[in-house]
């Protein structure tokens, strides 16, 4: 089922626009922070927001925890903030929280005091960006494990014209094409004789190193 009742504590740089995108998703968001002027400057973008200190027990009882599919703490700095907001969160008996850490060690805290969920944005968005500036053909990779991933490939010009039986990722590497982005639409499990075109987005899903060495020996 899909979540769209979401909390987001703390409004900063990444909680603002999470909350922003989810609104714009349709969500029904409550954006919480303890600065004034934030919470004046989101109220008419989110469906509500409140000035709260998340770590005050009360504050958090009142913005009625269990109503949420999704809380978010997007607190980072004041790590303190973060561990005593988590902690209290789950307390009063929120479903699913989600926490943004600043380092590993951070993480590990939220994760043991029951956070569901951990997320590294600064860490993530450092890696995403590497991996783009290496590899100019690789748009975007998601890690399904520490081993797996799916990434998005742009065709380049050379590629033009040629169909998947041409490139053949699944027998010369162990990787498959599992979806084509065209202008004109998506093509979802392509067939050997599906053209490639410049400006379309292969999706490919394998190991990294099978991924690796498809993006190398035949996009480079
Ligand atoms: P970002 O990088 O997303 O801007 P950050 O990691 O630097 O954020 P902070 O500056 O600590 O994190 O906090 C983000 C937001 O959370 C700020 O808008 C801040 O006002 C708010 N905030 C911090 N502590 C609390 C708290 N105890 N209760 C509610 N809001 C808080």
């Amino acid at each position: 089922m899909k979540h769209n009742q979401f909390a987001v504590i703390g409004l900063g740089r990444f909680g603002s626009s999470l909350a922003l995108t989810l609104a714009k998703q349709g969500c029904h968001v409550l954006g919480v922070d303890d600065n004034e002027e934030i919470v004046n400057d989101m109220a008419n973008k989110l469906t509500h927001a409140v000035m709260a200190n998340a770590t005050d027990e009360e504050a958090l009882r009142a913005i009625g925890v269990r109503n949420f599919d999704v809380i978010v703490v997007a607190i980072g700095t004041d790590i303190e903030a973060s561990i005593f907001a988590t902690i209290l969160l789950k307390e009063l008996g929120a479903k699913y929280v989600v926490a943004k850490a600043l380092s590993e060690l951070h993480g590990r805290v939220l994760s043991k005091i029951g956070a569901d969920k951990v997320v590294y944005p600064e860490r993530d968005m450092g890696t995403r960006v590497a991996n783009q500036l290496v590899s100019p053909n690789l748009l975007d990779i998601i890690e399904l494990s520490k081993d797996y991933s799916v990434a998005e490939l742009s065709v380049p010009p050379r590629l033009s014209g040629y169909t998947i039986k041409d490139l053949d990722p699944r027998k010369k590497y162990g990787c498959s094409i599992v979806a084509i982005n065209k202008k004109s639409g998506v093509v979802i499990a392509p067939q050997a004789t599906d053209l490639i075109n410049e400006g379309d987005i292969m999706v490919i899903i394998g190991t990294n190193d099978q991924i690796e060495s498809f993006e190398k020996e035949v996009l480079d």
